[in-house]
């Protein structure tokens, strides 16, 4: 079976940038930043989209938001945007759930 991109970052077969990494998620700059801040927090799951989430693994969800605050002012940012594609019509590329934290610069209210 092959392994989707963010797996094998996780599995460290594709290198990246980490800014925080713990036994249920990983946090790595993304490659194409579309802001000064913008990493990517991923379970260390294969989860393949936010309508994937379930009882089961919403713990890897939860994990993720309680650490985001602290990943981000790492970065020094307190303010950002948190953003998930859900399939492809929505911009999901990669089809391992992901959260977009992006800031460090004036966004607006602006939501698209
Ligand atoms: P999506 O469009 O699925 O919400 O976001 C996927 C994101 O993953 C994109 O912003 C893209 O730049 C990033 N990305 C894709 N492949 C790689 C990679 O190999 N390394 C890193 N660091 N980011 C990647
Ligand atoms: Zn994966």
């Amino acid at each position: 079976m092959t392994m989707c991109v963010f797996c094998e970052i996780i599995n460290g077969n594709i290198p990246s940038t980490k800014v925080y990494e713990d036994d249920m998620m990983l946090a790595f700059k993304d490659l194409n930043p579309v802001a000064p801040v913008h990493f990517l927090c991923v379970p260390k799951k294969h989860i393949e989209s936010a309508n994937d989430v379930d009882e089961l693994n919403s713990v890897y969800v939860k994990h993720i938001f309680e650490k985001i605050p602290e990943i981000a002012k790492s970065q020094g940012i307190s303010s950002y945007r948190i953003i998930n594609n859900c399939g492809s019509d929505a911009g999901q590329t990669v089809m391992h759930l992901h959260f977009h934290v992006i800031g460090g610069v004036e966004l607006g209210e602006k939501l698209i």
